[in-house]
């Protein structure tokens, strides 16, 4: 199950600076023939998903406890290749060179 949880705690990302943050509650709930546990058996965890790099951060105990980095940001890395024709650093994925126009 997972839940999104409203938390006045302002957080800044370690990776972005931003604080906008979605938090999130998630738990297990462990049914032995189908026998529901108690509540305090369930295994609770906490996140706060970054809104603008989608860093996760994982609450030790509590949405007030620490925090470790839980998930590396969803950042696209983009090889950087140089332009046949002027030698600009220019992103592997462009068909043609921003500096000088020509097509790769
Ligand atoms: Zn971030
Ligand atoms: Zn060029």
């Amino acid at each position: 199950m997972r839940q999104t949880v409203e938390v006045n705690r302002r957080i800044v990302c370690p990776i972005c600076q931003n604080d906008r943050f979605e938090f999130i509650k998630t738990y297990q709930c462990f049914s032995l023939f189908f026998i529901p546990i108690p509540f305090l058996s369930w295994d609770k965890r906490y996140f706060a998903v970054c809104k603008n790099c989608g860093t996760t951060l994982q609450f030790r105990n509590g949405f007030n406890s620490d925090y470790i980095i839980a998930g590396a940001p969803r950042r696209r890395e983009e090889t950087k290749v140089r332009c046949r024709f002027c030698g600009s650093l220019i992103s592997e994925s462009n068909s043609y060179c921003p500096e000088c126009g020509n097509k790769q």
